[in-house]
């Protein structure tokens, strides 16, 4: 009988294939439509990328891992993905709330960046935003700010993955004190991390009402010749939309779309006030929206017609937007909860925006937005292993009907227990394993004592 049973098992290990890891839960969500949620299933992992999904038992008898981390009592994922946000202002958290959009930026942050904003502020302000993003189970981020190759040098010691704009103003700002200066300052940047396994570098003109036409042509022009997404910050208020309207007879969006910014894949935040020829122009140009809704209730800006834009077609994604007073976290399950209530609130009907939609819109669908959907975004084989294992042995998770229900209503970031990017386990039982937990939390709060004496 021992020597049957040692055949046999000798046999299945000589046809396994070879694996990095096998990672399994009690239930796998792949966001791959064929096999959407696979109870008792597991992940296989060779180097960076996925080598097989399917039941644990399927998935044991296919591969010989290395290494391998079962989680009976959790979910696997895809790890989420955030279209828009600004890491660095992490520095800045709480520094001004319950303002204006125009008074929150006029009279608190662009002073505030002003004084303080550097390469060293960068780099341990995305330091803090990488630790809480990644420990929160979000293992792609999509950021604008200053000193732009500082925050990819940073996302790369983190592990993570990033869509990294450097942002483009028209006023003097840390990086660059002119648009001529910032858009050769970004041709070095697309220049140094092109073909980056982690980075994808990015051309980020701030927004229409802060950029002159001439700028944003060029930002278009620069993207273009290195193949790079332009993000953008569009529509956000309604005074952005009355000015331009007012000013040029045009809405935001058709300014854009006159000047030719949308000639490539475009990411534009917020669009709250966008209207039916606006959304338009954005099914026919292919731009990805970054929805934010927990900034654009925090700043009463509006509620975007994702509705409307996801029954055209239009790719939505889901951002978390800024961590100084927009915000002021970088919580993607908040976003996910709050994109799924904000537009059953809207539209007055529970059947809006459904949890299904709402993880989607974390998962494959902010790939979509961010062109990336044939790497990330579902755990299918062929894809780079980025994925999460969140915990289900806590209050807030039991009992359990349907997966997808608990992912974006009940579980919390903090349930989020291991983290791999790019086949690297990042964290490991709610321990960072790349980025050192304890300096980055005590450089932050020097950080305050600074800022604050900096503003008196
Ligand atoms: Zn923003």
């Amino acid at each position: 009988m021992f020597r049957i049973c040692s055949y046999f098992l000798f046999a299945a290990t000589l046809s396994a294939a070879p694996a990095d890891w096998i990672w399994s839960a009690r239930w796998v969500i792949t966001e791959n439509p064929a096999r959407p949620a696979i109870e008792n299933g597991a992940v296989a992992i060779a180097g960076d990328r996925i080598v097989g999904v399917g039941t644990r038992a399927e998935i044991d008898a296919r591969f010989q891992a290395k290494q391998r981390l079962d989680r009976p009592q959790a979910i696997l994922a895809p790890g989420l993905i955030n279209t828009h946000t600004h890491a660095a202002m992490s520095l800045f958290r709480g520094i001004a709330d319950d303002l204006r959009l125009q008074d929150w930026l006029e009279k608190y942050i662009f002073p505030a960046e002003a004084k303080n904003v550097s390469p060293d502020f960068v780099r341990w302000g995305t330091r803090l935003g990488c630790l809480e993003m990644l420990l929160g189970g979000t293992t792609t981020f999509t950021d604008m700010y200053y000193f732009e190759d500082v925050v990819a040098e940073t996302s790369k010691e983190a592990g993570m993955r990033g869509v990294l704009g450097e942002t483009i103003i028209g006023f003097p700002v840390a990086d660059n004190k002119t648009p001529a200066d910032a858009l050769a300052y970004t041709e070095r940047y697309l220049a140094r991390f092109r073909n980056d396994p982690l980075v994808v570098a990015a051309v980020a003109p701030h927004a229409l009402y802060t950029n002159s036409d001439e700028t944003l042509k060029a930002s278009r022009a620069l993207a273009d010749k290195y193949h790079a997404p332009l993000l953008i910050h569009l529509s956000e208020t309604k005074k952005e939309n009355d000015d331009t309207l007012g000013a040029r007879h045009m809405t935001p969006t058709k300014v854009l779309d006159t000047l030719g910014v949308f000639g490539g894949r475009t990411v534009a935040a917020h669009c709250v006030w966008v209207d039916d020829a606006d959304m338009a122009i954005l099914k026919a140009r292919g731009v990805g929206v970054a929805h934010c809704p927990s900034s654009n209730m925090k700043l009463a800006s509006g509620a975007a017609p994702v509705e409307r834009m996801l029954a055209l077609g239009i790719h939505v994604g889901l951002g978390p937007d800024g961590p100084a007073g927009s915000n002021n976290d970088f919580n993607m399950f908040e976003e996910m909860d709050l994109a799924a209530k904000l537009q059953k609130l809207v539209t007055r009907d529970p059947r809006a925006l459904p949890a299904a939609t709402a993880l989607e819109m974390a998962t494959i669908g902010g790939a979509r937005v961010l062109g990336m959907e044939g790497e990330i975004g579902s755990l299918e084989t062929g894809k780079r292993a980025d994925m999460i294992l969140v915990r289900l042995d806590r209050p807030n998770a039991v009992p359990l009907y349907d997966a997808v229900s608990q992912m974006v209503y009940a579980l919390k970031a903090d349930d989020v227990r291991d983290v791999m990017v790019n086949g690297k386990p990042v964290v490991s039982d709610g321990r960072m394993l790349t980025l050192d937990a304890k300096a980055v939390l005590e450089k932050a709060e020097e950080y305050r004592a600074k800022i604050a004496a900096s503003l008196k």
